[in-house]
């Protein structure tokens, strides 16, 4: 049978335009359907918008740092207003380089909702298209648990069109979204409160990053409150709203902010026309090639709930275009030692294991771990604390974990993934000649087992 299309995927946001530019460039015929924004969440209300915010707060640091380098700086003034309407100005140039980028590789893209209607066969805007594979990359939307007074809460979505920069700000959850928001907040200049239902948040991570994270923001004046959850939310008449704890405590506030894990999108994509099945988390059901329950259907990114990562969605997004119509160039997605970085203040860097899961995994392991005062805060007041943390394996000498709390951590660990990917030795670590002076070099100068 002759379709209208070789791949017809569905969203175009990180893993869909990867797959679609590349599909269409390997010579595929291919259409992409788009309801809402062109990059997806990433692009629009993610990954980049909050990074601009993340620099934003950052000025903060650096004007309270500038007296010690000989500056005198007028009572600084921050306007919210600026801030969102430049990130929206970038946002927009990024659609419009998203769009030629589709465009000009061939790729079909059609505006609006689409739905399947079949296994071979999707509706956009009462118009159906056939195609031989149906590519899903919906991503992900917000999840906020249901207590009453949760339609008076946000969440990332909505912080990232605020007209006012909230004066007091509740922050709950205690994942990537909550931590990166609650710095952005209070780097801003709102009175931030954490609220993280468990003992210690950034579940997951390094034991000795969490602390350090926790003991950090402390010293920057967030409150942190762990083994708090909020049980329903109430509007005053002053317009603030009340959020009544589990414990019986009442905390006032100006925006109750959730961040509390993501759904994925699924809402009428007319999965029931289709033998396409969910896992028992609710994600896409998919094999290690992508491919769903209905053999013509493939999912990749947040939908499937693997790791909800942009380079994850363009790497899953690489593997299928490839795998469908490049296949002597195909090669799986190696999910093993994925760098990552929480965009907090001071950020995370972190890349394979922790201690923790070393541990549980059998390895005997050899800690080297170092907290030191960053060279540019020494001729500040400023007490803030970087650290380094290198997970070694005692029998192989193979390093398995980099972990970083400090200036540039992102930066700074990406490099260390290419030298895990590598399977890369301490010897070979210590081997390495440092950079000076650089925080970065303390990972090569790790010498002595802290345990
Ligand atoms: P998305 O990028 O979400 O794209 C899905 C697209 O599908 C959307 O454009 C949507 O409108 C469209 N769509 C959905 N349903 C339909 C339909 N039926 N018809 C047509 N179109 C449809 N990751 C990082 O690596 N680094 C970060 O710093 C980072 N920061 C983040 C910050 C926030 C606040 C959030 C929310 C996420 C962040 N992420 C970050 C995660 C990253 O954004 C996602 O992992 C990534 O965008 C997933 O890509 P995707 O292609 O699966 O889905
Ligand atoms: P996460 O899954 O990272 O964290 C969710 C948090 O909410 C956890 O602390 C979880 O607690 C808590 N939580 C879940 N359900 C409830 C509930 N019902 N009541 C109270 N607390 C709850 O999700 P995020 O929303 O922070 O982010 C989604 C994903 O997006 C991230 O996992 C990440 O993959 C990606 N992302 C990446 C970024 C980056 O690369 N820098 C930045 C932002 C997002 P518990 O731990 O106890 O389950």
């Amino acid at each position: 049978m002759a379709y209208d299309f070789d791949l017809f995927v569905i969203g175009a946001g990180s893993g869909g335009v990867r797959a679609a530019r590349f599909a269409a460039g390997f010579g595929a015929k291919v259409a992409v359907a788009e309801s809402r924004y062109l990059g997806g969440t990433c692009v629009n209300v993610g990954c980049v918008p909050k990074k601009l915010l993340v620099y934003g707060a950052h000025v903060a640091d650096e004007l309270e740092q500038a007296a010690g380098f000989g500056w005198t700086l007028e009572e600084g003034h921050f306007d919210w207003g600026t801030l969102i309407a430049n990130k929206n100005r970038e946002i927009e140039r990024l659609n419009g380089i998203y769009r030629n980028l589709l465009v000009n590789s061939g790729v079909t893209l059609l505006t609006g909702h689409a739905r399947m209607t079949g296994a071979h066969e999707v509706e956009v805007e009462g118009q159906r298209y056939t195609a031989e594979h149906i590519l899903i990359a919906t991503g992900g939307w917000p999840q906020v648990p249901d207590i009453p007074g949760k339609e008076l809460a946000i969440t990332s979505n909505e912080a990232f069109y605020l007209k006012d920069l909230p004066r007091r700000v509740l922050v709950v959850g205690g994942g990537y979204i909550a931590v990166e928001f609650a710095g952005i907040f209070q780097g801003l200049g709102a009175d931030t409160t954490l609220l993280y239902r468990g003992d210690l948040f950034l579940r997951g991570f390094d034991g000795s990053v969490r602390t350090h994270l926790k003991e950090e923001l402390e010293k920057r004046g967030m409150d942190l409150q762990f083994n708090a959850d909020i049980q329903r939310i109430d509007k005053l008449d002053d317009g603030s709203l009340k959020a009544t704890l589990k414990d019986g405590r009442e905390l006032v506030a100006d925006c109750v902010f959730y961040a509390t894990g993501r759904r994925p999108m699924l809402d009428n994509l007319g999965l029931e026309n289709t033998g396409v099945e969910l896992d028992e988390r609710g994600f896409i059901r998919v094999d290690e090639q992508y491919r769903t329950t209905e053999p013509s259907v493939l999912a990749i990114g947040d939908v499937i709930g693997r790791v909800q990562l942009t380079p994850v969605a363009l790497a899953e997004g690489m593997a299928v275009a490839r795998r469908l119509f490049k296949p002597e160039q195909y090669r799986p997605v190696d999910y093993q030692n994925i760098p990552t970085a929480v965009f907090s203040q001071p950020p995370i860097g972190t890349v394979g294991l922790s201690e923790e899961q070393a541990l549980q995994a059998g390895h005997k392991v050899q800690i080297f771990e170092s907290r030191f005062r960053a060279m540019k805060l020494t001729l500040t007041d400023i007490q803030e604390k970087t650290l380094m943390k290198l997970v070694v394996d005692a029998e192989t000498d193979k390093v398995l974990g980099c972990h970083m709390v400090g200036p540039d951590a992102g930066e700074i660990i990406q490099g260390l993934g290419i030298a895990l990917k590598a399977g890369a030795t301490k010897q070979q670590f210590d081997e390495t000649i440092g950079v000076h002076p650089t925080a970065a070099e303390e990972f090569v100068t790790l010498r002595t087992a802290t345990r």
